[in-house]
Parts: C-alpha cells; structure tokens; sequence
C-alpha cells in the first residue's frame, strides 16, 4: 500500500505550475470524422474502438474527480470523442455537478446538442463548448466528411443558448488552403449572435492527420483578417493559464480568442491534465505515453492511494512540448486527440 496522503492543497509540478484544471475523456467514438483529428483513412470501418469495459464508469470517473480536486482542480471539462454520444451522460452530468465549487463544461461537435441541451442544463452543466469549422455547408462538410449540414450545429447552439448553457464559446480550427476563408464570415456571424468565437491554429495532434507547418494559418494572422473589417484591440487574460488569447472588438460588441499553441506556445502557465476514455493519466496534449488509473482503482487502490500517485506524477511533471516543437517532435507517436481528449 501507498502511504496516505494530506486533503486539499495546490500541487505544483517541476516547473512551479499547479494543477487546475482536468479534461476527461468520455468515449474514443464519434460520429464526425474531421480530417484534422479522425481522417478516415486511419478511423475506418475496421478501427477498434474500446470496448465498453474499457471506459472508465462514471463511477470511476466522479471518484477521480473528486480526488483531483483535492490537489486544486478547479474546472472539469468533459471532452472525447463526441462526449454526447456516450450514453446516460446526463447521470454523470449529475453525479458531477454534486462535487461543490467545480465548474464543469463540455466540448461537443453540437450534432445532438439541440436535442441535449435542456437535460444537460437540468443535470447540472453550467457552459458549453462546441466546435463549428466554418458557415459554408461545402466547407464544412468536407472538413466533418459525414456530410453534416452547418444548420444542425447551429440549431444546437440556439438550444443551448435558450438552456442557458451560457457563456457559449465556438471553436474554430484554421486549416490553410481548408477554411481560412471562413474566418471573417464566422467571426461576423457570432459577434452578431453575442458567443465567443476561439480561433484553433490546426495542430500536430496524434499522428494520424498528416500536420505540416505550412496548413498552419497563426494567430497574428487570424487577428489581422478580423481586424480590417472588425476592428480589435487586445484585452487582459481572466486568469493564468488561460488557453486563449483574448482580443475585444473595438465597438464594443464582445470578444474572440486565438488559440495559438503553435506560434506561442504558452507551456509556461499550463495548468492542465487530462484523463483517457480508459483512464490514463496524461500530464500533456502531445504525451506519448500515458498513468493507468483505472488499473490502480481496479486493484481496489484506496482514495489516499490514488491522491498519492497523482501528486507523485505532477510533481515531477516537465512537460512543454509546443515550446520544444521541432521536426523531429513532431513525427513522435503521440497519443490521438480522440482518445486524450481535445
Ligand atoms: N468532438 C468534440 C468536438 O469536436 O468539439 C470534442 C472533442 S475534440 C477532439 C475537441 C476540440 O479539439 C475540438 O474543438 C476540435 O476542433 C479540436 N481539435 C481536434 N483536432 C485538432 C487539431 N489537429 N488541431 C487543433 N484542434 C483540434
Ligand atoms: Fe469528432 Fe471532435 Fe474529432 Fe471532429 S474534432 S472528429 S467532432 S472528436
Ligand atoms: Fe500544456 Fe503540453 Fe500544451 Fe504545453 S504542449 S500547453 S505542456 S498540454
């Protein structure tokens, strides 16, 4: 047995950064098949997904909770996959929601969301992410390649607007020669709808989606296509370790964020760990390897046993790998974003 361990504290890793916030990976499937996280030539009919044993239950997945935030988690934001289609996700919406003072959020393609959104609101969930990758339906349905119209997602984010699952937040991943023609479209779209749009710059996620530098669109550059129709001015982060860099309209009507974790890497403030559909431990994005948790808890590991482990891998935590990209990084097996969780 691991030797018990105290109750809250703020864990800090190697390089002085706490441990705040927790992505949980729900389910490894999708009915999506975006060609920058599942191209369908890797996630084909044959793919093995896990099998349902596998996943963590959402017993499982409420006990962790519950432990992480003792070492000062703060915010829990469901991911996958496409987190709604794992199924009852309301019970776990509910189960969660008990744990006092977590802000829980979710990041969905919205495909089910206007169906969802009540019950999501109802079990407990207080905001909601959803990803839109452009406006026209050609564009994104070659980008989602299941022929998914854009009306649906945006239906979705209506209904989740009417539950309240507010602040909405949209993100957009920039593809170059893909949707860059879409920014200034979508950005006008959701100034008007009064959500905030966040600018993805496409990353070199897993190792399946064919990453190359020159499909990168930055930041800088986003920011610039906006601002000559839309004037913008940069605005303060809400708090360290804020992913996306925040930009305001100058008219006052709200706000983006460009999420540039190639062209300036913010490893230094990042306070992140995420949980696989299976319960692995992963301290970072482009991790190659990952903590099994779940063995630990299947082996009848006490609550003290599992804090223990946990605060013994952040400690030693170094990871910053988008500050030490190079090519060489690039081409490591890294673990799929379907499967860490985005
Ligand atoms: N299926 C849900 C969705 O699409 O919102 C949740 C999981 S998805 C992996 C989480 C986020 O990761 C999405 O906003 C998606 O656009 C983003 N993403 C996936 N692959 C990416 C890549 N290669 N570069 C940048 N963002 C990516
Ligand atoms: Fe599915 Fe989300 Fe990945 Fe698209 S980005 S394939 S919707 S998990
Ligand atoms: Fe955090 Fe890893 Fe991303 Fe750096 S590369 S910001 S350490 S998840």
């Amino acid at each position: 047995m691991i030797a018990s361990s105290s109750a809250t504290s703020t864990t800090r890793d190697s390089l002085g950064r706490p441990l705040r916030d927790l992505r949980i990976s729900i389910t490894d499937r999708c009915n999506f098949r975006c060609t920058y996280c599942m191209p369908k030539e890797v996630f084909g009919k044959d793919y093995q997904f896990l099998e349902r044993s596998a996943l963590l239950s959402f017993e499982e997945i409420t006990r962790l909770a519950r432990v992480f935030t003792k070492h000062g988690v703060e915010k829990i934001r469901l991911t996958g996959g496409e987190p709604l289609i794992r199924r009852h996700i309301e019970q776990l919406i509910g189960m969660l929601a008990e744990i006092p003072g977590l802000d829980l959020t979710l990041t969905t393609n919205g495909s089910s969301l206007a169906k969802k959104a009540h019950a999501l609101k109802a079990a407990g969930l207080q905001r909601i992410t959803v990803s839109l990758d452009s406006l026209d339906d050609a564009v994104f349905m070659a980008m989602n390649d299941v022929d998914f119209p854009v009306a649906k997602v945006l239906e979705g984010i209506d209904a989740a607007a009417a539950a309240g699952l507010t602040p909405i937040k949209i993100n957009m991943v920039v593809k170059r020669g893909v949707n860059e023609h879409s920014i200034v479209p979508m950005a006008r779209y959701f100034k008007q709808q009064g959500h905030i749009l966040r600018f993805i710059e496409f990353m070199d996620v897993g190792h399946t989606n064919g990453w190359r530098m020159d499909d990168v669109v930055t930041a800088r550059q986003i920011v610039d296509m906006i601002s000559k129709e839309m004037p913008l001015e940069p605005a303060n982060p809400n708090y360290t370790g804020e992913v996306a860099e925040r930009w305001r309209y100058k008219d006052g009507s709200g706000e983006i964020g460009v999420i540039a974790s190639v062209t300036q890497a913010f490893c230094r403030d990042c306070t992140r760990a995420r949980i696989s559909t299976e319960g692995k431990l992963y301290t970072c994005l482009f991790a190659t390897a990952g903590h099994d948790l779940r063995a630990l808890m299947r082996n009848g590991a006490s609550d003290d046993d599992l804090d223990t482990f946990i605060k013994g891998i952040w400690t030693r935590r170094a990871d910053r790998y988008s500050e030490i990209r190079s090519d060489k990084t690039v081409k490591l097996e890294k673990i799929e974003m379907s499967y860490i969780g985005g």
